[in-house]
């Protein structure tokens, strides 16, 4: 099969995650299902300045390697784990936001406070601690996941935040999303008392959008 494309999708989000804040350096990594039930993600250890399109790694949902020049990323694991258990998930953003890892080393979860989190499927929970790398990676986040269809973003445990999507455009929106909600629940906790949304409130605003 013919990898470009996914590759070039991979590549190009991680590059606008960079821009925008959402990680750094080689942190956090993204993965695409291919259409040939694998799945394409950023390589292990390369820095987001030097990296190419064509070392987007290619590995089946065991974590074997399929084609491409680098190593595939540390946190295949996590990815292959999600994707076996939940075949609607299309893509996956894992990154390292700086106020996501702020919620997620307090163990603390994120309330339903605005549009950027209800999107989100909030409250975004956080969940228990996982070793990065580790096939308990994904695990963790699993379980919850399927309970909750509407949750589409998850905190891991002195960690990071791992978002889910359909494709990469809205695994990547969710990752925005997220880390813009944990940004603005931050600083309202510096001033004051953050306001939840009640479940009327959210009701309101899936009638108006949806
Ligand atoms: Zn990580």
């Amino acid at each position: 099969m013919d990898y470009s494309g996914v590759r070039a999708e991979v590549f190009e989000f991680i590059q606008k995650a960079v821009k925008e804040g959402l990680t750094r350096a080689s942190a956090g990594n993204f993965s695409i299902r291919t259409e040939d039930g694998n799945m394409a993600i950023t390589p292990a250890g390369v820095g987001y300045d030097v990296l190419r399109a064509e070392e987007i790694a290619i590995v089946d949902l065991n974590g074997n390697h399929v084609d491409g020049p680098k190593r595939a990323s540390s946190e295949t694991p996590m990815h292959t784990s999600i994707m076996r258990h939940l075949p609607n998930v299309g893509a996956i953003c894992h990154t390292h936001s700086v106020y996501a890892m702020t919620f997620a080393v307090l163990g603390k979860e994120i309330p339903m406070i605005n549009l950027e989190l209800l999107m989100c499927g909030a409250p975004i929970p956080v969940a228990k601690w996982a070793c990065p790398g580790s096939e308990a990676g994904g695990e963790v986040t699993v379980d919850t996941f399927k309970q909750r269809p509407e949750l589409k973003a998850m905190l891991l445990r002195n960690h990071g935040l791992v978002t889910i999507g359909a494709n990469l455009k809205e695994a990547y929106s969710h990752a925005l999303d997220a880390e813009v909600g944990a940004r603005v629940y931050f600083q309202a906790l510096q001033i004051g008392k953050p306001v939840e949304l009640t479940a009327d409130q959210v009701q309101e605003v899936f009638d108006v959008y949806s």
